[in-house]
């Protein structure tokens, strides 16, 4: 199995090749075509799995068959537990994002920094990738609008809840359309995921590596 085989187009296998992947991981052969299928997705996938690869190309996938924006109006969320992830991750898309026609903007907003800058910055952004205190922070400013939201990433999601965001994140889904795309990743699995899970989840493709 190779990259090309999974339905990603060319510009982005050229950026799969300047990272020197050279193989996909088993997450991203199961998650990829799905995801460009529009299932939802449960991963149950630790870190070093490749699981940000096997969001991340398929969301800049469909980006690029949208049109560039100016506003804040967010079409792409990404909800991490920690700063050092969402960092991270922001970085994976930059990497990945180098070599596509239409630019895309990601943009990574955490707690612990002031708040203004990435206020700022929110313009135009595709792929909003963040903690959920300083999202709601954000929201509470309207700073942004996530009720126009297609795709949903719920990252680590074991690790947010373990860290106590059950709450804001119920809060942050109250705000985005019923009818997104959710994909969901957890370390491990266990009874209050499921509970989660059934209330987030639209008969999702289970995977696990
Ligand atoms: P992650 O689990 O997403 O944190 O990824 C773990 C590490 O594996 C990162 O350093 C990625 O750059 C790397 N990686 C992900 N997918 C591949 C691949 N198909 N081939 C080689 N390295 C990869």
């Amino acid at each position: 199995m190779n990259f090309s085989d999974l339905g990603l187009n060319k510009q982005l296998l050229t950026a799969i090749e300047k990272a020197k992947y050279t193989k996909p991981y088993p997450i991203q052969i199961e998650a990829i075509p799905a995801f460009l299928n529009r299932k939802d997705i449960l991963g149950i996938a630790p870190t070093g799995s490749g699981k940000t690869a096997s969001y991340i190309l398929p969301i800049l996938q469909l980006l690029q068959g949208k049109k560039e924006h100016r506003s804040r109006n967010i079409p792409v969320l990404v909800l991490v537990p920690t700063r050092e992830l969402a960092a991270q991750v922001a970085q994976v898309a930059d990497n990945f994002s180098r070599f596509l026609e239409r630019r895309i903007k990601t943009l990574a907003v955490f707690g612990g920094v002031s708040i203004n800058p990435q206020m700022m910055k929110l313009n135009g952004t595709d792929i909003l990738v963040a903690t959920p205190g300083r999202l709601l922070d954000l929201l509470s400013k309207n700073a942004l609008s996530i009720s126009d939201v297609e795709i949903l990433v719920l990252d680590e999601m074991d690790k947010v809840l373990n860290m106590g965001f059950r709450e804001e994140v119920d809060q942050i889904l109250a705000d985005i359309p019923k009818n997104r795309q959710t994909i969901l990743f957890s370390a491990t699995q266990d009874e209050t995921l499921e509970e989660v899970i059934s209330s987030l989840l639209k008969d999702p493709k289970r995977i696990s590596v």
